[in-house]
């Protein structure tokens, strides 16, 4: 059966003015909305607050340069695993067989791009009917030494190789707008979006504040690769209850939809 995915942003679980905060209740709350699927499942999340200070702070996505850096690939991946773990007992805690997958175990990027994963173990995973959980994380690069591998990317990737039925992205706004909604009270949201609409994607501000992997523009452009493929993604707003359950259920048009044509 071809699985679901969802990313669920560091945006939506953690507080990301806050370093190492979670929002408990809201990953409970989605832990309630995931178990409302029934389909095989793959959960993927971003760093938020967790990874993407440290990651900074040790310049990782720019490669390893110095070895200094390796005590911050080490705290940068430990925070991770520490998100991860609070959302895989929040899964538990419904009922819902979640197990952390960790991305750098089994994946290489080459300039920060994914050459190779080995997806085996979470094919099995899913064959037993567990769900497996992924997240951003710190990997080994054949190129730059190390990477920082978004969990964007990595739904990206996982959705083309496993075939996905259904790619849905959980942020904390409704969708994808003309220029950021927290600063420019005048954005509109986009309801669709399709490879023609590149022009529009270049203009949109390249990075989030405090954040490594490229923000909302990122998200566009991997998930338009997905499109040209005919596999049809939404951001939706996930931290209005029950529209991440409704999307994944297979609803459309709760959000930004990334999709080959209107
Ligand atoms: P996450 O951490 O959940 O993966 P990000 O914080 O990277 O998500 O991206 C979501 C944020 O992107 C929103 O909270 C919003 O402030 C910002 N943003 C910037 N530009 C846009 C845009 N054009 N449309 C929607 N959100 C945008």
């Amino acid at each position: 059966m071809r699985p679901v995915i969802v990313k669920l942003g560091g945006s939506v679980i953690t507080d990301k003015r806050k370093p190492f905060t979670v929002k408990r209740a809201v990953i409970r709350r989605l832990a309630r909305e995931l178990k409302e699927v029934w389909e095989p499942l793959v959960i993927v999340h971003g760093g938020g607050s967790f990874g993407h200070p440290l990651a900074l702070k040790y310049r990782i996505a720019e490669g390893y340069r110095h070895r200094k850096q390796l005590i911050g690939i080490s705290h940068t991946h430990l925070a991770m695993e520490r998100l991860n773990r609070h959302l895989i007992e929040a899964l538990q805690s419904e009922g819902i067989p979640a197990m952390a997958c960790q991305p750098s175990a089994c994946t290489l990027t080459a300039n920060g791009r994914i050459e190779s994963m080995d997806l085996r173990p979470l094919r099995k995973m899913l064959a037993l009917g567990l769900v497996p959980v992924l997240y951003g994380d710190v990997v080994l690069d054949a190129a730059q030494g190390v990477s920082i591998l978004s969990g964007d990317q990595m739904v990206s990737y996982l959705a083309r190789k496993l075939g996905a039925s259904r790619v849905v992205l959980g942020v904390d706004v409704d969708g994808v707008f003309t220029s950021c909604p927290k600063k420019d009270s005048r954005a509109r949201l986009l309801r669709v979006i399709t490879p023609e609409d590149v022009e529009l994607v270049q203009s949109m501000e390249k990075e989030a504040r405090g954040d490594v992997t490229g923000g909302m523009r990122a998200k566009v452009q991997e998930l338009l690769e997905l499109a040209r493929l005919g596999i049809e993604a939404e951001i939706v707003n996930a931290a209005r209850p029950n529209v991440l359950r409704e999307a994944l259920k297979g609803k459309r048009g709760l959000g930004t939809m990334i999709t080959g044509g209107k």
